[in-house]
C-alpha cells in the first residue's frame, strides 16, 4: 500500500493523553499578499535598528560559512547583552527562541500533574495550552476590564507557577510594582512577569529581582525591538532557576543570527526610545479619536488598545463581531476575542504607523458617523 495524503490513519492511539486532549493554540492571521492593514498580532511597525541588519550581516560573512557551524548552546553573544542591559549576571539570563519558548521551559520545569499553574483570565491564551500539553492544570483568576483581581485568590490558589502578564494581553492594563509586589508577598510558588509589552509602559518589575528569587521576568523582540520574524526572547531570574530552564531547553534553542540581532537590538537604545516614543505617541492619539466618538478604550501602556465599538449607540459582543467583519472586508485586521465575557464586546487593535491608523479611522469613521 502507498501513503498518500488522502490515506486515513488514526494516529490519535497513539497519542499521548495530554495531547490529544490538548486543542491547539490558534495564532493571530498572518494574511500572505499585500494590501492588508495588519493590526492584529501587535507587530512593530518600524523596522529593527541598522546595527540589527549590520550585525547579521558581519555574522553571515562573504558566503555565509559561519552558518556551518553550531551556534553558542547558551546563545552568550545575547546573555550577556541582556545581562549589561539589566545590570544583571549573565547566570541571571536565558535566552529562548521568541519568549514562547521561555514560557514553554517554564511550564515544563515548573508545572506537571499534581503542581498545577495558574494565570488571569484573561490574558495570553498560550498558557493553558503550553500546560495541557505538559499535563498540568491551569487555574484561572479572573480579572476586570479595569485590571482588577484578587491577589489571596493566587495566594490560596495551590499553583506551583502563576503567570502574570504585565502590562496585560489583551488588555493592555498595566499592574504597579506594589501590586506585583504584594503577589510576590504573598503567593508560595513561581511568579513569572510576563513583560512582552513592559518597553511601552511607565514601569517594569526587573528591580524586584533582587527581592524575590522566585520572580521571573520575561522579555521578547517582538514587539518594541521589531523583530518578530526572527523569534527572540528571554527571561531573568535568579541563578538556580535559570540553571533549572537551562536544562530542560534544547541544546541549540537560538541560531546564530537570533544571538547576534538581540545583542545588537540591546545595544541601541536611541533608536528604539525613538520607535516607542512614536508608537505610544500614536496610540494615545488613536485613543483619544476612538474616544471622541462614544467608544470606551481601556488605558493601554502596550502597543495595542482594547476598544468597545459603539455604533448607532449600540455596543456588545454582537456589535464587536460585526464590527471585526467589517474590518476585515475592508482588508484591516485586528482582533477579536469573543470566548471571553470580559473581552467579547472589545477589539483589541494593534498600533500601526501614523498612516496605517489614519485609514484605520477613516474606515471606522465611515461606519459610526
Ligand atoms: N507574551 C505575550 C503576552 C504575548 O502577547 C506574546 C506575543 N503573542 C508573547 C509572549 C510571545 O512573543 P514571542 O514568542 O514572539 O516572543
Amino acid at each position: 500500500m502507498s501513503v498518500s495524503a488522502e490515506n486515513i490513519f488514526d494516529v490519535s492511539r497513539f497519542v499521548a493523553d495530554a495531547v490529544r486532549r490538548q486543542p491547539a493554540y490558534t495564532p493571530g492571521e498572518q494574511p500572505q499578499g499585500g494590501g492588508w492593514i495588519k493590526l492584529n498580532t501587535n507587530e512593530n511597525p518600524f523596522p529593527p535598528s541598522p546595527r540589527v541588519i549590520e550585525a547579521i550581516r558581519r555574522e553571515l560573512g562573504e558566503n555565509g560559512a559561519s552558518l556551518r557551524l553550531y551556534p553558542s548552546p547558551e546563545s552568550s553573544p545575547l546573555r550577556e547583552a541582556a545581562a549589561k542591559f539589566h545590570g544583571v549576571s549573565p547566570a541571571q539570563v536565558i535566552a529562548g527562541n521568541g519568549s514562547d519558548d521561555v514560557l514553554n521551559l517554564l511550564i515544563r520545569a515548573f508545572s506537571g500533574p499534581g503542581k498545577p499553574a495558574a494565570m488571569l483570565d484573561p490574558s495570553y491564551s498560550l498558557y493553558p495550552v503550553l500546560s495541557g500539553l505538559n499535563a498540568a492544570e491551569m487555574i484561572k483568576i479572573q480579572v476586570t476590564a479595569e485590571g482588577v483581581f484578587d491577589v489571596d485568590a493566587v495566594a490560596d490558589s495551590g499553583a506551583n507557577i502563576f503567570f502574570l502578564t504585565n502590562p496585560n494581553a489583551p488588555l493592555g492594563i498595566a499592574f504597579s510594582p506594589e501590586k506585583v509586589r504584594d503577589v510576590l508577598t504573598k503567593f508560595a510558588g513561581i511568579v513569572v512577569v510576563d513583560e512582552a509589552y513592559a518597553p511601552f509602559a511607565e514601569e517594569d518589575c526587573t528591580a524586584l529581582l533582587k527581592e524575590f528569587p522566585a520572580l521571573v521576568v520575561s522579555r521578547t523582540f517582538s514587539k518594541a525591538y521589531a523583530l518578530a520574524g526572527m523569534r527572540i526572547g528571554y527571561a531573568l531570574a535568579h541563578p538556580a532557576v535559570i540553571e533549572t530552564l537551562d536544562k530542560v531547553r534544547d541544546s541549540y534553542n537560538l541560531d546564530r543570527l537570533a544571538q547576534v540581532a538581540g545583542a545588537a537590538a540591546l545595544g541601541d537604545a536611541d533608536y528604539y526610545a525613538g520607535i516607542v516614543a512614536e508608537i505610544k505617541r500614536v496610540r494615545n492619539e488613536v485613543s483619544d479619536t476612538l474616544k471622541n466618538l462614544g467608544w470606551r478604550v481601556l488605558p493601554s501602556q502596550a502597543n495595542f488598545l482594547m476598544a468597545e465599538p459603539v455604533v448607532a449607540g449600540e455596543s456588545g459582543a454582537a456589535v464587536a463581531g460585526e464590527f471585526f467583519r467589517y474590518l476585515k472586508e475592508n482588508k484591516i485586521l485586528v482582533r477579536y476575542f469573543p470566548n471571553n465575557p470580559v473581552t467579547a464586546s472589545f477589539l483589541r487593535i494593534s498600533i500601526g504607523d501614523a498612516e496605517e491608523m489614519s485609514i484605520f479611522l477613516n474606515i471606522v469613521k465611515q461606519r459610526v458617523l
